[in-house]
């Protein structure tokens, strides 16, 4: 067991990995720490989706850097990652939901990113199982793509274990020291490693690990779900991804079937204190009837799901954490020097990992991101949680996730 660290990160899945990865590659000595084994719990069992245009200039700036992250996720970090650009199309059924769409295409033309209108003919040219009925406008992203969820957090710790980074699982941060100056170590229960940085990135248990550190978190951990189905005769890696902005589904290709996963308008949210200390995400209570009554939703764009045939092969969910505006928590934490956090990812954090380690490293390495974080900064939820609230307003922006992360106006 080491005794120091520059930084000791807390977790192991796509945010921790990536910042442990990030870090070291800046010359810093880095510890990670891991209660499960490494990489294990919400982050394998995402659906691995990209979607560049985002609410701001700032928020789309890093999600198209990680894309370019992603695309280059081998070559840089010599390790493993199943990349397919498959484009994606994005299903207005409404008049409002049209005119998100012409924003975004408006905002992604300016931020250089290839998107546009498309008829609903062309489309079905990209995707044959989409049903023409129901559909005000679609749009396409070229560039737009999807990942083996399981090989990203994997493969940043295997690349910062070659840097020089301790990876310690089955090893949980189990309180900190904090002196006048702020952090100065990480308690396990195989001792304590002497560090003047934490960064905070635990998932699920990310607002415990933030209450250890004397630091107030507004996260919800809330459930989400998806489906696999058996191999469908015609689909294949070409579909590109396809969402549907008023009910929040998303439908892709997966091993010769289809994923369909979505935002319900009800989720279940978890509170991580009440978990037992051995949970682990694999236990988490799943319901199956959630994405059949999506399925139901897009019944006419997407039949398909509405066929006796369909078999699902795999059903699979895990914790992601909300915030109250839909945006992710990263950056230091305000009032503990050398606490810093990585959370609220809000469904989106897998594919934008690559982005948020960089810029986490720049932040403690060089006391600044190079790309602008105000929008992700938590010091923009100062003052006291009022848990009711901030449960209602963590379940508001999940269930309305196309429309928040489009940046549609409020009405
Ligand atoms: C079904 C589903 C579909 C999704 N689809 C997408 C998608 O298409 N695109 C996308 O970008 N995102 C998607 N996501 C979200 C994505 O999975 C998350 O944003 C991402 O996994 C968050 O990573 P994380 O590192 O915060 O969490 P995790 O992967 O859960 O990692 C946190 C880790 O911290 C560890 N930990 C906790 N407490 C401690 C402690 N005290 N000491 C040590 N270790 C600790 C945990 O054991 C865990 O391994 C999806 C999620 C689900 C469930």
């Amino acid at each position: 067991m080491i005794v120091s660290a520059d930084v000791v990160v807390v977790g192991s899945g796509a945010f921790g990995a990536s910042a442990a990865y990030h870090l070291v590659r800046r010359g810093l000595r880095v510890a990670v720490l891991e209660r499960a084994a490494l990489a294990s719990q919400t982050s394998p069992r995402a659906a691995g989706l990209t979607s560049q245009v985002r609410a701001t200039p700032a928020l789309t700036t890093l999600a198209r850097r990680a894309v370019t992250k992603l695309a280059a996720f081998s070559d840089e970090t010599g390790q493993p990652l199943r990349f397919t650009q498959s484009g994606a199309l994005k299903i207005a059924r409404t008049e409002r939901d049209a005119e998100q769409l012409a924003l975004e295409v408006t905002r992604g033309v300016a931020a250089g990113i290839p998107i546009d209108f498309v008829s609903v003919a062309e489309a079905r040219r990209r995707l044959p199982i989409l049903g023409e009925r129901g559909i005000v406008a679609i749009t396409w992203s070229p560039t737009d793509c999807n990942v083996e969820p399981s090989e990203l957090p994997l493969g940043y710790c295997r690349a910062a274990e070659k840097l020089g980074a301790v990876l310690l699982p089955h090893t949980p941060a189990t309180g900190f020291e904090i002196g006048p100056r702020g952090v100065e170590g990480v308690r396990t229960p195989r001792g304590t490693i002497a560090t003047r940085a934490v960064v905070d990135a635990a998932g699920a248990w990310a607002r415990l690990v933030a209450a250890g550190l004397g630091a107030p978190l507004p996260v919800v951990p809330t459930r989400h779900q998806l489906l696999i189905t058996e191999p469908i005769p015609g689909v294949g890696p070409e579909f590109p991804i396809a969402r549907v902005i008023d009910v929040n589904v998303y439908v892709r290709h997966e091993r010769g079937g289809l994923m369909l996963g979505g935002y319900e308008p009800d989720p279940v949210q978890v509170d991580a204190a009440t978990l037992p200390p051995a949970f682990d995400v694999a236990d988490l209570p799943l319901d199956l009837e959630v994405l059949w009554r999506l399925a139901r939703s897009v019944r006419e764009q997407f039949p398909i799901f509405q066929e006796p045939t369909i078999r699902v092969a795999e059903h699979r969910g895990g914790l992601p954490t909300l915030t109250m505006d839909d945006r992710y928590l990263v950056g230091p934490l305000p009032g503990v020097a050398g606490a810093w956090v990585m959370s609220g990812c809000c469904v989106g954090g897998l594919s934008v990992s690559p982005a948020l380690g960089e810029a986490i490293a720049e932040w403690i390495v060089d006391g600044a991101p190079a790309l602008d974080c105000s929008d992700i900064s938590p010091a923009r939820f100062a003052g006291p949680i009022d848990e009711a609230a901030l449960r209602e307003r963590c379940r508001h922006a999940y269930a309305t996730h196309y429309r928040a992360s489009g940046g549609a106006p409020a009405r």
